[in-house]
């Protein structure tokens, strides 16, 4: 394969501020884009950036927290399966949604009137 016909067909290197995707998960729409967690990033190609939902939470219309698979667990985590990583990802109350983003289940984690 010609390089010319590679280099014409290989994907862009994201900028900071380009749009990843959007993820809408029971009418809640998240705009997803690219770009640093932490400044010592910088020295990498920038990556999607999802929300943080422990600084903000975010909710269902019915009151269920949205959460991510890396957010850090809270005190009612409870392990589904064998990862031994600890966050929402492995949880047992983690419903899956979309991508990177689910919901949390959990019936003291709703969010109080
Ligand atoms: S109970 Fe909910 S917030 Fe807590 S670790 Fe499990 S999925 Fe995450």
């Amino acid at each position: 394969m010609s390089k010319s016909f590679m280099s014409a067909n290989a994907t862009p290197t994201p900028r900071e501020g380009d749009l990843y995707r959007v993820i809408e998960l029971q009418g809640t729409r998240f705009e997803i884009r690219y770009g640093y967690y932490e400044e010592i990033d910088r020295k990498h190609k920038p990556m999607a950036i999802y929300p943080n939902f422990a600084e903000t939470p975010t909710y269902t219309s019915d009151g269920a927290p949205f959460v991510t698979h890396m957010q850090e667990p809270c005190r009612f985590y409870r392990r589904n399966g064998t990862d031994t990583d600890e966050d929402c990802s492995t949880c047992a109350h983690m419903q899956q949604g979309e991508e990177l983003i689910g919901i949390c289940t959990c019936v003291h984690n709703r969010k109080r009137e």
